[in-house]
């Protein structure tokens, strides 16, 4: 059973709200450098293979917008209604399908299925980001890849921290993560294929909120800054960025095609069926392009509806 601290932050998940909001310029630059990368990874990819992408938190869509020339088809999964309403409104929406859901309960997509896997930002948030990787294993195609991108528990900052014997603290994250970590996690039938640490200035922006100093700068800024601390510091940057490659198995059917399975009967679901063909569990769709997955899980109904729908009554242990 989940504790309350957890319950509580997956349903403020549920309606997190990215809001757009303005951020400073050196923030700008740090992401800047870090989404690139992502999309340099996927357009290297998509030279030799069509792009079937299931991009875990879409959030509003960026990446499903920033990758657009390189899909073939998509899967996007998010928690918040807000960031999924919004993705409707502003982001591409031809060859995709959204999930309402979670990483940890992907049961409604097939074993092999996609080769790109896009964790961004992800698994710090994950209430159990065990789970959600053994479903980016089983839902990956061998030759595919699993790109993580995230904050790096290993900053300079952190370890300079722990040196001085102060506790450190991942403000509204439920995990943190080294580059170590990464590693241990797909040791076996994965091989590391990109590895570095950016955003060694990600601290700076206490300047750039001060004195007005264009994004174009601090993007030269960050550059420079990221190529010398990357050979002092390799490992020690604000953020992550890994590509694990599955070697996993030999010959496999590819589900690219039709990747949603009933979770319940297991046979294949036609995506916008208000019901399984197969064995009548009902669907919902929030609209024609998202299917509302929190329904469908029983756990999930036990462990994170109960408590908001009955927050008073039930006690959750
Ligand atoms: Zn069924």
């Amino acid at each position: 059973m989940l504790d309350n601290k957890t319950i509580e932050y997956i349903n403020s998940q549920l309606e997190y709200d990215n809001k757009l909001d303005v951020i400073s310029t050196n923030t700008q630059a740090v992401v800047k450098i870090s989404h690139d990368l992502i999309i340099n990874t996927v357009k290297k990819f998509a030279k030799k293979n069509k792009v079937y992408l299931l991009d875990i938190g879409c959030g509003w869509g960026d990446f499903s917008n920033k990758l657009d020339l390189y899909i073939e088809d998509y899967i996007g999964v998010e928690p918040s209604i807000i960031e999924l309403d919004r993705f409707i409104k502003i982001s591409k929406c031809n060859n995709r399908s959204l999930v309402k859901g979670f990483g940890e309960y992907l049961d409604f997509i097939k074993d092999n299925s996609r080769n790109v896997i896009l964790l961004n930002s992800v698994l710090d948030h994950c209430f159990d980001w065990n789970k959600t990787i053994e479903n980016c294993i089983r839902i990956l195609t061998p030759g595919g890849i699993i790109i993580v991108a995230m904050e790096n528990s290993e900053k300079i900052p952190s370890r300079l921290k722990r040196f001085l014997k102060i506790n450190v603290v991942h403000h509204g994250h439920l995990s943190y993560l080294s580059g170590v970590d990464l590693e241990k996690i797909f040791q076996y039938g994965f091989q590391t294929v990109e590895k570095k640490t950016t955003g060694f200035l990600f601290g700076f922006d206490y300047l750039t909120k001060r004195v007005p100093v264009s994004f174009k700068v601090m993007l030269t800024f960050n550059n420079v800054a990221n190529k010398i601390f990357q050979n002092i510091f390799p490992n020690s940057g604000h953020l992550l960025y890994y590509v694990f490659l599955s070697n996993l198995g030999g010959l496999v059917n590819n589900y690219f095609e039709n990747p949603f399975i009933c979770p319940s009967c297991k046979n294949d679901l036609l995506f916008g069926r208000p019901d399984c063909q197969h064995c009548k569990l009902n669907i919902k769709y929030l609209n024609s392009i998202t299917i509302d997955s929190i329904q469908l899980t029983k756990e999930m109904e036990v462990n994170i509806l109960f408590p908001l729908f009955d927050k008073k009554e039930t006690s959750v242990k």
